[in-house]
C-alpha cells in the first residue's frame, strides 16, 4: 500500500495543485491528510472543495480547521493568525464551514504500521520541537509510525534499540527513511502551504508499507501567484513575505 501524506496546507492552492499533481504521478493508493486545510492563505474555499473531491482515506483536522470554521475562539493565535482566522471564516462558504467544523479529531489509527494526528498523539494541539517533545508523542503512540504536522518542520524521529535519532532538516530531498521492524517513527511530512524550516518548497511525503519506507519530498510551486492571492485578499502582507522565506 502506497499513502500519500500532507499536511499543513493552509489555504495555499497554488502549492496544493502542484502538490496533487505531483502525487499522481506517485501512484498512491490512499490520501492522509494532518489537517490544517485554512487559514493564512487566500483559497480556503477551493481548498476545502478539492480535497473533499479527491476523498481522503484518512482526514483529521488542525486548530486553523477549528477556528477557522468557528468551533473554537481564536483566544491562542498571534495577531498576524488571528487576522487571518477572522478573514477565512468570513471568506468560507456555509457548507465548508460546516464541512470542517465536522472533521474528527486526531489520531486515528490508519492501518497495522501508521497512525496520524495534527500536534501529537496525546494532545490535537500540541507541538514536538524538540527531542524531549518527540519522546513524549512517540510514547503515547500505539502504532510504529506517528505521521504529524502541526510545526510546519519536515523532519523525522527514530526511536530504536534505546537509540535515538533525527533526520535532519538540511539533508537532500527526496529522503527515504527506511521504517525498520521494531523501531518508532515519528514524522512529519512538512508543510504543503506554509513551509517554516527554511525551504520555501512544498512538503509532502510517500510511505510504501511493503518496503517499509518513507520518503520525504519538496517541490517548486508558483509561489508568486499565491503569494499576489494573498495580497489581492487583504491579508497581512508578512503572510505573503513568509512564504518565500519558507519561515
Ligand atoms: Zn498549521
Amino acid at each position: 500500500m502506497r499513502y500519500f501524506v500532507l499536511s499543513d496546507i493552509h489555504a495555499n492552492l497554488e502549492a496544493l495543485d502542484a502538490v496533487f499533481k505531483a502525487g499522481a504521478d506517485l501512484h498512491y493508493d490512499r490520501l492522509l491528510i494532518l489537517g490544517d486545510l485554512v487559514g493564512y492563505g487566500a483559497d480556503p474555499n477551493a481548498v476545502c472543495e478539492r480535497i473533499r473531491d479527491l476523498k481522503p482515506d484518512a482526514l483529521i483536522r488542525g486548530n486553523h480547521d477549528k477556528v477557522g470554521s468557528g468551533i473554537e475562539s481564536p483566544e491562542g493565535f498571534n495577531a498576524v493568525a488571528r487576522s487571518a482566522i477572522r478573514w477565512t471564516y468570513e471568506a468560507l462558504s456555509e457548507t465548508n464551514r460546516q464541512w470542517l467544523a465536522e472533521l474528527p479529531q486526531g489520531p486515528v489509527i490508519v492501518d497495522d504500521l501508521i497512525e496520524i494526528c495534527h500536534g501529537t498523539p496525546f494532545d490535537e494541539d500540541a507541538y514536538v520541537f524538540d527531542d524531549l517533545d518527540a519522546l513524549r508523542a512517540m510514547h503515547a503512540a500505539e502504532r510504529p509510525l506517528c505521521l504529524f504536522g502541526h510545526t510546519h518542520v519536515q523532519v523525522g524521529y527514530c526511536l530504536e534499540n534505546d537509540q535515538f535519532t533525527l533526520t535532519a532538516v538540511d539533508e537532500q530531498r527526496p529522503l527515504v527513511v527506511s521504517l525498520g521492524q521494531g523501531a518508532q517513527h515519528l514524522i512529519n511530512p512538512g508543510s504543503v502551504g506554509q513551509p517554516r524550516d527554511g525551504d520555501a518548497r512544498a512538503g509532502y511525503a510517500l510511505v510504501d508499507t511493503d518496503k517499509r519506507e518513507l520518503t520525504l519530498y519538496r517541490l517548486e510551486y508558483p509561489i508568486e501567484k499565491a503569494q499576489n492571492r494573498i495580497r489581492e485578499a487583504g491579508l497581512p502582507e508578512v503572510l505573503a513575505q513568509r512564504l518565500a522565506l519558507g519561515r
